[in-house]
């Protein structure tokens, strides 16, 4: 598990100039912690004691992901998985790798990829999530 100091913490909120809330705090750390994206439940689970409602924790990640500061991973079980965007550049995500035997998902944050180019005319691509599938280590 990363460590996350207080100072690194407030100094995301402030870069992203977002006022510092109870809330966005708990979630920011949750989510700078964690090793692999979260959905809205898993973060729940994770804040642990302090208890926030659904709709102020939703909102919380809206407003993260709005900012630039989180990124919207993936769709699993129709919910987001959300993930802290430190470990992606501006124009793409680090591709995530979801295992079809176990249902694992893993950050594959070493790997970048060549930015697709469109064989459209008129289309501008502005960003990249790729997503991959197959079986983990402990699967293969
Ligand atoms: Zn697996
Ligand atoms: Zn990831």
């Amino acid at each position: 598990m990363k460590s996350i100091s207080d100072s690194k913490n407030r100094k995301i909120l402030k870069t992203a100039k977002l006022y510092r809330t109870e809330c966005r705090e708990a979630i920011l750390k949750v989510l700078l912690k964690a090793d692999k994206p979260l959905n809205q439940k898993q973060i729940t689970q994770r804040l642990g004691k302090k208890r926030f409602d659904k709709v102020t924790i939703y909102r919380t990640l809206e407003s993260f992901c709005e900012a630039g500061l989180v990124h919207k991973a993936f769709m699993q079980k129709r919910a987001w998985h959300f993930e802290s965007a430190q470990d992606c550049s501006e124009i793409q995500c680090h591709p995530h790798f979801t295992c079809t035997n176990c249902g694992d998902t893993h950050c594959l944050t070493e790997m970048t990829l060549p930015m697709a180019k469109s064989p459209h005319k008129g289309f501008v691509i502005r960003r990249q999530q790729v997503r991959l599938e197959g079986l983990c280590p402990a699967c293969a």
